[in-house]
């Protein structure tokens, strides 16, 4: 039972739990209850009626003020629902008067105490219905005092934004996705760059067979040149059946090449796409060239320098693709094949000079020049060549420069420095110039492979550590999200069951026990342990509040009985059960003001014990009173509920016979008279018969009170004992 309903005569007191934080509308409350307070102390003293203009006075004061300040503030604060309180307080407005008028017209304290009781029951559900769910507005506006007087610190605005923003569910989502999101960014990084160092070596793949095929074609385009240049000088066309298998040599490799730089992987090299169209357009001149050089009608310079033109624009792709970003090692190789190639042309073109000059026994100063420049550029080529190289590779290649070819075409080009022309043969020279391009060439065979090797392990690499983060990326992912799923599911059902069980409290549920057996000792089961406190604690009110309400309703019971049992006893004469004199009096004038309104029938018999008093002397009083007993107890069986048994006098009685004529009247007397008269009565071992006589009258005409009946009931009787008793007497006017 809520404190505010005890006693009435007890003055309620004010309790914080019902303060708005609002100081002037709790101030406002506390008023009104104050005034409740009076009007119940002025109930307990029971002068309501001088207190009533003062208590009115001030209660209309505070209907208006409060309501007044109270909407002003919805007002202020954005109140959607300050319609249904504008209402509520109209209600109450016009219940005043009303109020009023039921304590000044009516006396009763009870009146008084339901006005008591509805100022009450209004202010308490005022409060907690209408007012508390606005605290929260009023605490926004800021006119809730604690909040005005508190300064929040950084860490409070934020936890109030978060919660502000984010539900429940929402923070625990988030708090999981953004190390997740930050680790899935994390390995996006990974990833790419395992992918862009795949695809790299992808394009070091592609780049390396570029460089392979441009080796090929450059290195039989240099045997033609070589082949070329002797045939124009020679005259005994000892150069002639070579030059043409060269050719159909060159034919394949540059178709090879042309194939190669034209498929769709490395038509997508930026680098090399503009050259394409330029090798094409050179390689179809090459019909041209060489018909010249059949015939002749170029000189051995032309020739050379044609072919020199064409090589040098295909070995220049090879420094242009090492831009591109690689491998350190890859990278480093190619730089060293690119030097080889250099050094390679630069040989070639060294023969083809040697074997003009040999052939012409001598030549100009510029081809003179020409051929010492070709040994300053090999010499260049040398020097970038093993700022690239390896100590092995170093090694290798001095290898080829300590072999006896390599010592006999310089003892060939130092024969041509010193124009000894008898003992050089161009043939000789050409052979020995190849032999040592061919080991060159060797060398480069060796590193392309080398590096297609490294190219290929790199690939490989690549995939496997893709495949790796991908396969952790994707495990981490799916193990980070089933956790996920499972703490937001878990959560979220513990939440639901505290609400759901909160909700059946609310309702007045009191069964639910939440079992803490699965809980860790955390928030939520802090959760739990309130509610099940409170759980515990509205039981045991509601249970001492039914045993309070049951030992109330029985005392109540009780009291009412007992209530009954009195107002009994005032009417009903406790010897014989029939009703006393004065009830008899009270009923029989109402009834005969009833009859005569319905004109219905109305009689009275008039019963009298035939000498009862030498009963009492020959069997004792006690006996006597058995007497009594024995004869209202047949009376009231034979009468009917509409009848009315009463005793009158000592031993006298009068039976009222509603609806019944005087026949009826007559009838009734004797059944009665004859039961009695024929009954024994056995007291004690005694037998005791005894008769009685009954005077009989109905209602008449004009009959004003019952008084004057029962005086003709009596002569009637008088009649009765006259004519000798035990026997039943109808009234007759004399
Ligand atoms: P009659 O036939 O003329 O009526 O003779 P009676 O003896 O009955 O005469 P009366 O009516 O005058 O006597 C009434 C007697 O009833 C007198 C009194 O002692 C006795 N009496 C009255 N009230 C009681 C009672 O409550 N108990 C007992 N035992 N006797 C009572
Ligand atoms: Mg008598
Ligand atoms: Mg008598």
């Amino acid at each position: 039972m809520p404190f505010f309903y005890a006693r009435i005569h007890l003055m309620i007191q004010w309790h914080e739990g019902l303060s708005l934080g609002v100081k002037t509308l709790d101030d406002d409350h506390k008023q009104l209850l104050n005034i409740i307070n009076r009007l119940s102390i002025a109930i307990r003293d029971d002068n309501t009626q001088q207190i009533i203009d003062e208590i009115f006075e001030d209660l209309q004061k505070y209907v208006i003020e409060h309501f007044r300040r109270e909407e002003a503030l919805l007002k202020k604060c954005g109140c959607k629902n300050i319609k249904e309180h504008i209402v509520q307080h109209r209600k109450f407005s016009k219940k005043i008067p009303e109020l009023k008028a039921k304590l000044t017209d009516t006396k009763s304290s009870a009146n008084a105490q339901e006005v008591s009781y509805f100022l009450t029951d209004w202010l308490f559900n005022h409060i907690i219905e209408e007012d508390i769910p606005t605290i929260g507005l009023f605490e926004q506006c800021g006119y809730t005092e604690q909040k005005k007087s508190k300064k929040r610190s950084f860490i409070s605005t934020i936890t109030k934004k978060t919660i502000e923003n984010f539900s429940f569910t929402k923070r625990i989502f988030l708090s999981a996705i953004i190390p997740l999101l930050g680790m899935l960014l994390f390995g996006t990084i990974i990833l790419f760059n395992n992918f862009t160092k795949y695809t790299n070596m992808k394009k070091t793949s592609t780049i390396t067979q570029i460089v392979s095929s441009v080796d090929r074609v450059v290195h039989d385009m240099q045997i033609e040149r070589g082949l070329s240049s002797g045939h124009i000088t020679c005259i005994d066309g000892k150069f002639k059946e070579t030059l043409r298998e060269q050719r159909l040599n060159l034919d394949i490799s540059a178709k090879k090449f042309l194939e190669k730089i034209n498929t769709a992987n490395i038509k997508r090299i930026s680098v090399i796409q503009p050259h394409i169209k330029t090798f094409q357009t050179e390689f179809s001149s090459l019909k041209e060239l060489r018909d010249k050089i059949d015939t002749k009608s170029i000189t051995q310079t032309q020739a050379i320098d044609s072919y020199t033109k064409i090589i040098k624009n295909i070995l220049n792709i090879t420094p242009k693709i090492a831009f591109l970003n690689y491998d350190r090692e890859i990278s480093s190789n190619i730089a060293t094949l690119s030097s080889l190639q250099h050094l390679k042309e630069s040989l070639g073109q060294q023969r083809a000079y040697a074997i003009m000059l040999i052939e012409k026994n001598g030549g100009s100063i510029d081809e003179y020049l020409h051929f010492a420049k070709l040994d300053g550029s090999q010499k260049a080529f040398l020097e970038t060549f093993k700022q690239s190289a390896t100590a092995l590779q170093k090694d290798e290649y001095n290898l080829i420069k300590a072999s006896s070819i390599a010592k006999r075409v310089d003892e060939y080009k130092m024969s041509i420095y010193l124009r000894k022309f008898d003992s050089l043969d161009s043939q000789v020279w050409f052979d020995s110039i190849t032999e040592l391009i061919n080991e060159v060439k060797n060398f480069e065979d060796t590193l392309l492979s080398k590096i297609n090797s490294l190219v290929d392990a790199s690939i490989d690499d690549s995939i496997v550590n893709l495949l790796l983060w991908l396969s952790f990326a994707t495990i981490i992912l799916i193990v980070t999200l089933s956790i996920l799923y499972t703490f937001r599911t878990s959560t979220k059902y513990q939440i639901h069951q505290l609400t759901d069980a909160m909700r059946d409290l609310a309702k007045g549920g009191r069964s639910l026990r939440l079992s803490p057996i699965n809980i860790n000792r955390d928030e939520l089961a802090f959760m739990y342990d309130a509610y099940e406190t409170t759980r515990q604690k509205l039981l045991k009110g509601d249970i001492y509040t039914q045993l309070y309400l049951n030992k109330k309703e029985l005392e109540l019971q009780t009291h009412q009985k007992q209530n009954v049992e009195l107002q009994e006893m005032a009417y009903i004469d406790p010897l014989t059960g029939a009703i006393n004199r004065r009830k008899f009096d009270e009923l029989s004038e109402a009834e005969l003001e009833r009859s005569n309104r319905y004109k219905s029938e109305l009689s009275f018999l008039m019963l009298d014990i035939d000498h009862f008093k030498s009963i009492n002397d020959t069997y004792g009083h006690d006996i006597g009173d058995e007497v009594l007993k024995h004869f209202s107890s047949v009376c009231l069986k034979m009468a009917r509920s509409l009848d009315i048994v009463a005793r009158v006098g000592g031993e006298e009685f009068v039976v009222m016979l509603r609806e019944t004529d005087t026949m009826g009247a007559f009838i009734f007397a004797e059944r009665f008279r004859q039961k009695i008269s024929n009954s024994e009565l056995n007291i004690d071992g005694k037998t005791i018969k005894y008769t009685l006589s009954i005077g009989i009258t109905s209602k008449q005409a004009g009959d004003k009170d019952v008084k004057s009946i029962l005086q003709r009931a009596d002569k009637a009787l008088y009649e009765a004992k006259n004519s000798g008793r035990n026997c039943s007497v109808i009234y007759e006017k004399n």
